[in-house]
C-alpha cells in the first residue's frame, strides 16, 4: 500500500499521521514537495479585518502579522508536540495539562499589536518575547528554529505558571525555559547538507520519523540557527571570563533580556539535570516555583550543598568543553568527594576514546609529584590510528588528535567570579616517543614497552586527576564493541 493511499484510508493512527504531516511541511518549506492540501495554506477566511492570521492547536492559538501559514502550523503543531515532553520532565502527568491553552502572538511590527490592544501597555518592552500566565507575546525571528525556540520558551514560562504558580528565580526560570526550549526537529539534518537539499527518497523519510524532541544539545550550527549560545561560551572562554557556577544562582531578578546571562542559566539547567549529584532535587525545586526570592536558590543549594565541589568541578570541565557536539553520554565523570586519597602506589587504568575525561578514581593531596608511562594504539577517525602522543597530522583545539592528556583539577573552585581555566598537558611528548623508539632499537627488543612521560606533575594543592584521548566533542569511537574496546594504558607513578 502506498503512503498516500495509507493516509487517505485513514489507517494509520493520529501521532503517524502528525509525523507524515510535519515531514511533508518541511519538506514543502524546503521546497520539494508542493503541498495542495486547503488546510496548510492560509486563505482569506483565515485573515481576520485587522489582516492577521490566526492558526489553532490544542494549546496555542497563535495569532501573526507574518503571513505564513506554514510557519504558523509548525509552530502551534511543535508547540501541541512540546507539551507532553515538559510535563514529562518535571513527573506531572498530561492530564493536568489537557485543558491547558494560552494565545500567543508572533509580531513582526510591535505597533500594530500595541495599538490593537492585542499588546497592552502593562507589557514593557523587550527584544524577543514576553509571557504572562494566559498571553505570550514574541518577535519575529529570521530562522524557523530561532521563531520556534522562542515560542516554545514563552510557553514554558506560562506553563510554569500553571503548575507551579511561577518558574521560580530567574536563573531557574530561564535556565528550565532554554533547556527545554532547545529542540531538535524531526526532519533530520544530515551534517554538512543544507536542509534544501534534501531528496524525497525513503530512506529521508524513515529518519525523518524521528520525533520532534525537545531539551536536546545540538550537534552542529544546522541543528540551531539563529540560536548562537556556544559562540558566546567560546568567546568567554577566549577571555578568561567563564562564571563560577555559584555566580549563576546569584544572577539579579531581572536579566533584561541578556544572551549572556541566559546562557549561563541554561547551561547550569543542563548540568544540574545530568549529574547525578543534582538532578532530584534541581527537579523537586520547580514545586517551589512560586517562591521567586533567594529562599527558593537557598533551599536548592542546601539540598546538594555536600556535593557542591562535585558540582563546580563538573562546571568548570563542562564549560572548558561545551560546543557544538557536546553530548552528555561522553561526559560521565566519575567524580565523588568520597573518592578514597590516593595511597602512593602505583595505579594502572585504561583510557578509553568512548568518554571524554577520565578520573584515575582516588584524589592527591599537595605535594604529590606524578609521573606517566603509556602505550597503546587508537582510532582516531576511521583512517588515522593514533599512539598516546597524538598524530601531528590533525589538530583538535590546538593539540594533536589522538594525545593523552592529563588535567589536574583542584577540588576547591578558586573564590571569584569567574573560573580559572583548566590545567591540560600532554602525558607523553613526542620526544618522550622518540627517546622509547631510541631505546628499544638499541636493546633491539620487538616487544612494545610502555613510553616514559619525562613531565612530572607536581601536584599544589588537593586535587583529582583526570585522563583523556583529545577527540572533537562530537566524535563517535571507531570500534566499541567491549572486549575490543581501543583504549591507551596508562602507569601513574606517585612520587612523595
Ligand atoms: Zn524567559
Amino acid at each position: 500500500m502506498t503512503r498516500e493511499a495509507e493516509y487517505a484510508g485513514g489507517m494509520m493512527d493520529k501521532r503517524l499521521q502528525t509525523r507524515l504531516w510535519r515531514v511533508l511541511l518541511a519538506m514543502a518549506i524546503g521546497g520539494i514537495v508542493s503541498l495542495t492540501t486547503p488546510s496548510l495554506s492560509a486563505d482569506e477566511n483565515d485573515f481576520d479585518e485587522t489582516g492577521l492570521l490566526t492558526r489553532e492547536g490544542q494549546h496555542l492559538r497563535l495569532t501573526s502579522d507574518v503571513d505564513d501559514a506554514l510557519l504558523l502550523n509548525d509552530l502551534i503543531q511543535s508547540f501541541d508536540d512540546s507539551v507532553p515532553q515538559w510535563l514529562a520532565f518535571w513527573g506531572v502527568p498530561e492530564s493536568r495539562a489537557a485543558n491547558w491553552k494560552i494565545q500567543g502572538y508572533l509580531m513582526r511590527n510591535v505597533d500594530t499589536f500595541r495599538k490593537s490592544g492585542a499588546l497592552p501597555n502593562y507589557v514593557p518592552r523587550f527584544d524577543h518575547g514576553y509571557s504572562t500566565p494566559q498571553t505570550i507575546w514574541i518577535r519575529h525571528q529570521d530562522t524557523t528554529y530561532y521563531n520556534r525556540h522562542l515560542v516554545l520558551h514563552e510557553g514554558i514560562h506560562s506553563l510554569a505558571f500553571e503548575l507551579f504558580g511561577a518558574g521560580g528565580p530567574s536563573w531557574y526560570m530561564e535556565g528550565t525555559a532554554e533547556l527545554l526550549a532547545l529542540h531538535r526537529d524531526r526532519v533530520p539534518t544530515p551534517s554538512k547538507q543544507p536542509r534544501s537539499e534534501l531528496s524525497l527518497n525513503t530512506s529521508v523519510l524513515a529518519q525523518s520519523m524521528d520525533v520532534f524532541t525537545i531539551n536536546q544539545l545540538p550537534r552542529d550550527r544546522l541543528d540551531t540557527p539563529g540560536w548562537g549560545r556556544y559562540k558566546i561560551v567560546a568567546q568567554h572562554r577566549e577571555a578568561g571570563t567563564l562564571p563560577t557556577l555559584k555566580s549563576v544562582l546569584k544572577l539579579p531578578t531581572e536579566l533584561n533580556g541578556e544572551v549572556e546571562a541566559y546562557t549561563w542559566c541554561w547551561a547550569a539547567s543542563s548540568l544540574f539535570t545530568k549529574s547525578p549529584e543534582s538532578n532530584a532535587a534541581f527537579l523537586k525545586a520547580a514545586r517551589n516555583g512560586s517562591d521567586q526570592s533567594e529562599a527558593f536558590t537557598s533551599e536548592f543549594y542546601r539540598e546538594v550543598a555536600e556535593q557542591w565541589p562535585v558540582l563546580s568541578a563538573r562546571w568548570r570541565l563542562m564549560m572548558n568543553d561545551l560546543d557544538y557536539g557536546f553530548d552528555w553520554s561522553r561526559h560521565r565523570v566519575k567524580l565523588s568527594t568520597s573518592d578514597p586519597r590516593a595511597s602512593g602506589v602505583p595505579i594502572q587504568m585504561r583510557v578509553t576514546p568512548d568518554q571524554s575525561w577520565q578520573s584515575v578514581g582516588v584524589w592527591f593531596p599537595k605535594g604529590a609529584r606524578l609521573r606517566f608511562a603509556a602505550d597503546g594504539r587508537c582510532h582516531v577517525t576511521p583512517d588515522w590510528i593514533s599512539e598516546p602522543a597524538g598524530i601531528t597530522l590533525e589538530y583538535n583545539r590546538g593539540h594533536p588528535l589522538g594525545q593523552l592528556q592529563v588535567c589536574v583539577l583542584p577540588i576547591a573552585t578558586p573564590a571569584g567570579t569567574t573560573i580559572p581555566g583548566l590545567d591540560i598537558r600532554p602525558v607523553i611528548t613526542r620526544a618522550d616517543m622518540a627517546k622509547s623508539t631510541a631505546i628499544a632499537s638499541e636493546e633491539s627488543t620487538d616487544e612494545s614497552t610502555p613510553t616514559m612521560g619525562t613531565s612530572v606533575i607536581a601536584i599544589t594543592e588537593p586535587s583529582w586527576v583526570l585522563l583523556r584521548i583529545n577527540l572533537p566533542a562530537g566524535h563517535t569511537p571507531v570500534d566499541t564493541t567491549p572486549d575490543t574496546q581501543e583504549a591507551y594504558q596508562v602507569q601513574i607513578a606517585p612520587i612523595w
